[in-house]
């Protein structure tokens, strides 16, 4: 059987975090669609196509992994692309209630789409894209939380150069 498995999420920006779910979906399923959320906050640090770009770059590597972006109801477009499963991460019980409710009001919008949980990998239980975004902000490292490619940009956008 072909799965094929959406990843919702803002990844703004895209962090280790998020690159081990990739990773680990894809080795899951028969293809992941890591679809980029267009219309969840209006104050991000990227626009949707550079959250999109970065991605396409971080996931060369995954054949089966490819990059898209929607907007409005997550079950519909999961509808439009044919898959039947979503992916979300999960870092700690705070995390827990929203998914819970969200995966429920998914069921209950679209019941033949299942949402499959995957525990965040021990090194990343801690990072977070609005974590990473303040201590940028700091002038923190954030070498830890997000790749390079993801680092320089974010530099880049906050006026500094490293
Ligand atoms: P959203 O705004 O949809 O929550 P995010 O980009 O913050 O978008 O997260 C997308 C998904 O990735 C969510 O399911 C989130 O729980 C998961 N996620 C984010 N960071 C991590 C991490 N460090 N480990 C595991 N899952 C994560």
């Amino acid at each position: 059987m072909r799965t094929i498995a959406v990843y919702p999420g803002s990844f703004d920006p895209p962090t280790y975090g998020h690159l081990d779910i990739i990773e680990r979906s894809s080795r899951v399923f028969s293809r992941v669609i890591v679809s980029v959320a267009r219309n969840i906050r209006k104050d991000t640090m990227f626009t949707a196509a550079e959250r999109m770009t970065m991605l396409r770059t971080l996931t060369r590597s995954f054949p089966n992994v490819e990059v898209d972006s929607f907007r409005g109801l997550l079950v519909e477009y999961v509808r439009v692309v044919d898959a039947h499963v979503v992916v979300r991460g999960l870092r700690a019980i705070s995390d827990f209630e929203y998914e819970f409710q969200m995966a429920h009001m998914n069921k209950k919008l679209s019941p033949e789409v299942d949402t499959v949980f995957m525990m965040t990998g021990e090194r990343y239980s801690y990072i977070s894209s609005q974590i990473a975004k303040e201590i940028a902000r700091l002038g923190g490292k954030i070498d830890d939380l997000v790749p390079p490619l993801v680092r320089e940009r974010m530099l880049r956008k906050l006026g500094r150069k490293k």
